[in-house]
C-alpha cells in the first residue's frame, strides 16, 4: 500500500520584509501539521513561494513524485500571480486552492497597516484565483476558516477524490468475455477512456479462467470457504455450490492480481466450462475493493473500484447496482435496485446470508450461491458513466435509501430500496433525459460534490440531478453542454 501525501504551497512576495516571510512560513508549517492530524492523508508544508522559479521547481517535483497526490495552495499575503503562470501551466497533479486565513477574527485593538499587510488572504487569494481562471486550470476552491470542521471535512473529501484520480489512472480492467449481445449503454470507446481516465481495458478468455479454476487446490478452497462461513450466515444445504464459488473467486483473483487488475466484468452469455455464474465470488471480491460490472459492463466495473477507493480506508460503501422495478404507490414511491447476483456486501444493513437458488438467465448448469441482504437506509448517490460519442458523461443522482418497505421473501437476491431526488418520477425523468444507464455505482460515502471534483480533474462532462433539478433546467443544461463539449 503506497503512502500518499499532499503538498502545501503558500504564496507571498519579498515586499513585506523577512520578518513577515518568516511568520508566514512558521504559520504555514503550523497549519499543515494541525490539518495533517484531522485529514485522511498528511499535508506537508513545502515552500513560501516568492519567485517564478520557486513555484516552477515545486511543481516539477510534485509532478515527478508518485507519493504527492495533489497540491493545496493559499496566499497568506499578496502574491503577484504572473510568477505562478509557468508553474500552474505545467502542474499535472490535482490542485485545491484553499482560500483561508490564519486568524479567525479581525482583532479590533491590534489591527493596523502592519497587520493588514501580513493578513491579506482576501486580497492575495483573489489574485491567485484570477490566474487559475485565466489559465482555465481545473481546480477545487474551498473557502473558510482552516480550523472549521466543515472546511476540514471538505478538504478531507477532496483528498479522497484524489485517491479516486490515482485509482483511475492506474486502473486495469479484466474482461471475461464481451458485452451482453445488443446492449448499447454498456458499450464505449476504450481508447478514448484510456486517454481521458487512464483505464487499460482488455479481455481474457473464459477458457483461461476455467483452466485457472482447475488448478485451484482443495486446501485453497477450504481456506476461502472458512472465510465465507466466518463472515456470513449460511442459509443453504448446498455447500458444494459455496465451494464452487470459492474456486471461482480464487481463480479470478489470481488472474487479476497477476495482471494488476482492480476491476473485472463477465457475462452470463459466456460461461463456457463453468457451472455457475460467479455470485458470492464476485460479491466477496467487491468487498475486498475490486470493481465489478455485469453483462460485460467494464465502465461500471472500473467506476465501482474508483468510488470504493474514495471511501473510508480506501474501500468504502460503494457497489455495482441496477435499477430493476418501481413501487408507484402515492407517497411511497421507490426504486428497487438489485442484480441477478452481484451486489456488494459493503451496502448491507445486516450480516448477509449465503443462499443458493436457481438462476434461469444464462448458461448456469448449477444453482449459484450468492449473498442475500437488505441495503442500508441513508443518503447516497447513484452514478453512471456513459459514452456520448466523442466524450464521456458522468451522471450523478442524489438518493435516499430506505429500509425496504416489504420483506419480499421470494426475491433471491440482495436488494436496495431508494427514492431518487427531487422525487421518484421527476428524478426518473431527469435520469432518462440525461441518458443514465440501468447499471450504476451506488454509494453511501461518496457524494455528488466529490464526483464533480473527480470529473473536473479527469476533464469529462458532469451532470448532477439533485433536490433542485427540474427537467426544464436539465434540458437546457444538456443542450449547452452538448455544444461546449463538441467544441472542446
Ligand atoms: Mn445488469
Amino acid at each position: 500500500m503506497k503512502q500518499y501525501e499532499f503538498w502545501f504551497v503558500v504564496g507571498s512576495q519579498f515586499l513585506y520584509g523577512q520578518d513577515v516571510l518568516d511568520t508566514v512560513a512558521a504559520r504555514a508549517e503550523e497549519m499543515a501539521e494541525a490539518l495533517s492530524k484531522v485529514l485522511p492523508y498528511p499535508l506537508v508544508y513545502k515552500v513560501t513561494a516568492k519567485t517564478n522559479k520557486e513555484i516552477s521547481d515545486v511543481v516539477k517535483e510534485a509532478n515527478y513524485r508518485d507519493e504527492c497526490a495533489g497540491i493545496i495552495t493559499w496566499c497568506h499575503t499578496f502574491s503577484p500571480s504572473k510568477m505562478w503562470i509557468d508553474g500552474l501551466r505545467d502542474l499535472q497533479k490535482p490542485w485545491c486552492h484553499l482560500a483561508t486565513q490564519y486568524n479567525r477574527e479581525i482583532p479590533n485593538d491590534e489591527i493596523d497597516m502592519d497587520f493588514m499587510n501580513l493578513n491579506q488572504a482576501a486580497h492575495g487569494d483573489r489574485e491567485h484565483g484570477f490566474m487559475g481562471a485565466r489559465l482555465r486550470k481545473p481546480r477545487k476552491v474551498i473557502a473558510g476558516f482552516w480550523q472549521d470542521r466543515c472546511v476540514q471535512e471538505r478538504l478531507a473529501k477532496w483528498q479522497r477524490v484524489c485517491m479516486g484520480v490515482i485509482a483511475s489512472r492506474e486502473m486495469k480492467v479484466m474482461r471475461f468475455g464481451d458485452n451482453m449481445r445488443e446492449v448499447a449503454v454498456t458499450e464505449g470507446d476504450k481508447v478514448e477512456t484510456q486517454i481521458k481516465l487512464g483505464w487499460q481495458v482488455n479481455t481474457w478468455a473464459v477458457g483461461d479462467l476455467v483452466k485457472e479454476m482447475k488448478a485451484v487446490t482443495e486446501a485453497e478452497v477450504d481456506a476461502l470457504y472458512e472465510e465465507y462461513i466466518s463472515q456470513y450466515d449460511v442459509n443453504t444445504d448446498n455447500l458444494a455450490a459455496i465451494r464452487y464459488q470459492a474456486r471461482e473467486e480464487i481463480a479470478m483473483k489470481k488472474m487479476m492480481d497477476r495482471e494488476g487488475c482492480k476491476a473485472f466484468s463477465n457475462t452470463f452469455q459466456d460461461l463456457y466450462g463453468m457451472q455457475q455464474l460467479p455470485g458470492l465470488a464476485s460479491q466477496h471480491l467487491m468487498s475486498l475493493g475490486y470493481g465489478y460490472g455485469g453483462e460485460g459492463d467494464w465502465k461500471v466495473s472500473a467506476m465501482t473500484a474508483i468510488l470504493k477507493s474514495m471511501g473510508e480506508g480506501g474501500n468504502g460503501a460503494s457497489g455495482f447496482m441496477e435499477d430493476y422495478t418501481y413501487h408507484l404507490v402515492e407517497g411511497q414511491e421507490y426504486s428497487l435496485g438489485a442484480h441477478m447476483l452481484e451486489v456488494c456486501p459493503s451496502l448491507a444493513a445486516d450480516k448477509p446470508r449465503i443462499e443458493t437458488h436457481h438462476l434461469g438467465i444464462g448458461m448456469n448448469e448449477k444453482d449459484p450461491a450468492r449473498l442475500v441482504f437488505e441495503g442500508k437506509a441513508g443518503k447516497g448517490i447513484v452514478a453512471s458513466l456513459i459514452d456520448m460519442g466523442g466524450r464521456l458523461r458522468l451522471i450523478v443522482q442524489d438518493i435516499e435509501a430506505v429500509k425496504p418497505i416489504m420483506p419480499m421473501p421470494n426475491l433471491p437476491v440482495a436488494r436496495v430500496m431508494w427514492r431518487a431526488l427531487p422525487n421518484l418520477t421527476t428524478g426518473v425523468e431527469c435520469w432518462i433525459t440525461a441518458g443514465g444507464a440501468h447499471h450504476t455505482v451506488l454509494s453511501y460515502d461518496v457524494d455528488a460534490e466529490m464526483l464533480r471534483d473527480w470529473a473536473r480533474i479527469m476533464d469529462i462532462e458532469f451532470v448532477h440531478i439533485g433536490a433542485d433539478t427540474t427537467p426544464e433546467k436539465l434540458e437546457e443544461e444538456l443542450l449547452v453542454k452538448d455544444l461546449v463539449w463538441k467544441l472542446k
